[in-house]
C-alpha cells in the first residue's frame, strides 16, 4: 500500500467527499479548491474518465488536447477577458498577458477554422478532457467546487439549427448514459445559458445533499426544475415533463451542461464555411461539459456509510482488497493469481492488527474484502465479503476467482 489511510479526517474538511477521500488516502489538498490526486484517486479519475471518452467517441467525438495557457487575445477577441469574472489572469516577466482556460471556446473555434471550409466539413465534434481553472471566491466543497478542477469539454459545428438540435439530443442522452454507467441518478433541467449564450441550455443535475442547486424533481422521468432560477413551479406540481407524477424537492450537484452557443463564437472568429449554395455561412455551435472531478467527489457524497466510501464496481480503485493475515505464501499465490486474471487487486500485507487492516478496507471501500488467514484456511479458503454488505463467507480459491470474476 503505498498511501496508508489517516485514523482521522483532516479538520478542515466541510464535506463528505472532502473527509472521505483525504482519510482515504485518494487525494490531498494543496489549497482550497486545489488538489494532488494521490495514485488510489488517480486511478478513480481515470476511471471515470474513461467512461466518458467512450460515450463522446460514441457519438462521434473527435479527441484532441487543448492548452491550459492562453494568450489574452483570444480572450479579448470573445470579450471574456472583461466579462468572465471567474477567468485567472496572469501577467508573464515581459509584461504580456495570459489567461489559464476556464472552458475552451476561444481556442478551439479558431483551431476549428483551419479544417472547416465547405458545408462538407461539417458537423464536427471535437472534445477533451483537461484541467480547468476558475477564480472562485469561496472553494470549501472538497473536490465538488475546485479551483483547478478536470472537466471535459466538446463542441460541436452544424451547418443548420436542424443539425444541432439533433446532436443536441444525442448528446443529452449519452450525458444521461454516462450518469448511469456511474452509478448516479441525474436530472436535467433547463436553464438560462448565464455568461455562455443567450439560449437555452441544459443542466445535468445529480441528487444529493452536498449540492448546492435547490431543485424541484420528478420520480417518474429525467425532468427537474432549478427553483433558485426559476420559480413557477411549486412542490407537489404535476410535472411538467412527463404529466404523471408531482415534484419533489431536492438538493443536488451540476454534475454536467450542454450550451446552444448560436453563432456568438464563430463570428467572433469567424468561422464561416461555403454553402452547397456558394454562399458563406456561418455554423451553429453547441459546447457540452461534465465536471470530471465533480462528478467523482458527488459518487462519494452518494455512495458511502459511516465507515468509509463503498465506490460502484466500474470505478472502485481496485476490485479487491486482499488483506493477509500472517500467511505470506497462500497471500502471495492468491495475489498473483488475482492479477493473472486481471483483477484490480490491493495487497495489504502489513504488520499492523487485524482491526486497523478491516477499516482501512471499509474506508478505501473496494468493493470486495477477501482475508486470508490461518482460520479461513483451516476451513478450506478465504474469507470473502462485499464492502455493501455485513456477512462474510468462506470459499475455495477457486470459488474466489469465479465470484469475483463475475
Ligand atoms: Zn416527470
Amino acid at each position: 500500500m503505498m498511501v496508508v489511510p489517516l485514523k482521522t479526517p483532516p479538520k478542515d474538511a466541510e464535506t463528505v467527499n472532502h473527509k472521505l477521500l483525504v482519510q482515504g488516502g485518494f487525494v490531498r489538498q494543496l489549497m482550497a479548491g486545489v488538489y494532488t490526486y494521490l495514485p488510489f484517486g488517480l486511478r478513480v479519475l481515470k476511471k471515470i474518465e474513461n467512461i466518458v471518452r467512450e460515450e463522446m467517441d460514441a457519438i462521434g467525438g473527435e479527441e484532441v488536447l487543448m492548452p491550459m495557457l492562453h494568450p489574452a487575445e483570444i480572450w479579448k477577441t470573445s470579450g471574456g477577458w472583461d466579462s468572465v469574472d471567474v477567468l485567472f489572469k496572469l501577467k508573464s516577466r515581459t509584461g504580456k498577458d495570459y489567461a489559464l482556460g476556464q472552458s475552451q471556446e476561444e481556442v478551439v473555434t479558431p483551431l476549428t477554422k483551419e479544417f472547416v471550409q465547405s458545408y462538407r466539413d461539417l458537423p464536427r465534434a471535437v472534445y477533451h478532457i483537461q484541467w480547468k481553472f476558475r477564480d472562485e471566491l469561496r472553494a470549501k466543497s472538497g473536490i465538488l467546487r475546485g479551483r483547478e478542477f478536470l472537466m471535459k469539454d466538446m463542441y460541436s459545428f452544424h451547418t443548420n439549427q436542424e443539425d444541432f438540435e439533433k446532436f443536441y439530443e444525442e448528446a443529452k442522452q449519452a450525458y444521461l448514459k454516462i450518469f448511469r454507467r456511474l452509478g448516479l441518478t441525474a436530472k436535467t433541467t433547463e436553464a438560462s445559458g448565464g455568461s455562455f449564450s443567450e439560449k437555452v441550455s441544459y443542466e445535468f443535475e445529480v441528487l444529493t445533499d452536498a449540492g448546492e442547486a435547490n431543485i424541484l424533481y420528478c420520480d417518474s422521468c429525467d425532468y427537474c426544475v432549478n427553483i433558485d432560477d426559476i420559480n413557477t413551479f411549486r412542490e407537489g406540481d404535476t410535472c411538467p415533463g412527463c404529466g404523471k407524477d408531482t415534484l419533489k424537492p431536492s438538493l443536488a450537484a451540476e454534475v454536467g451542461n450542454i450550451f446552444d452557443l448560436g453563432q456568438k463564437y464563430v463570428r467572433a472568429f469567424d468561422l464561416s464555411y461555403i454553402d452547397a449554395d456558394g454562399q458563406k455561412k456561418y455554423p451553429i455551435m453547441g459546447c457540452y461539459g461534465i465536471g470530471v472531478t465533480r462528478t467523482m467527489g458527488v459518487i462519494v457524497e452518494k455512495y458511502n456509510d459511516e465507515k468509509g466510501i463503498m465506490w460502484p464496481d466500474n470505478i472502485a480503485p481496485f476490485k479487491v482488497h486482499l488483506i493477509d493475515l500472517r500467511q505470506p505464501e497462500k497471500s502471495s499465490e492468491i495475489y498473483k493469481g488475482l492479477l493473472e486474471a486481471k483483477i484490480e487487486v490491493l495487497l495489504d500485507d502489513r504488520d499492523i492488527s487485524p482491526g486497523e487492516k478491516f477499516a482501512d478496507a471499509d474506508l478505501i471501500g473496494c468493493p470486495f474484502r477477501v482475508v486470508i488467514s490461518e482460520k479461513s484456511l483451516a476451513q478450506g479458503g478465504v474469507e470473502i465479503k462485499r464492502r455493501s454488505e455485513r456477512e462474510s463467507k468462506i470459499v475455495s480459491q477457486e470459488e474466489l476467482l469465479n465470484l469475483i470474476g463475475e
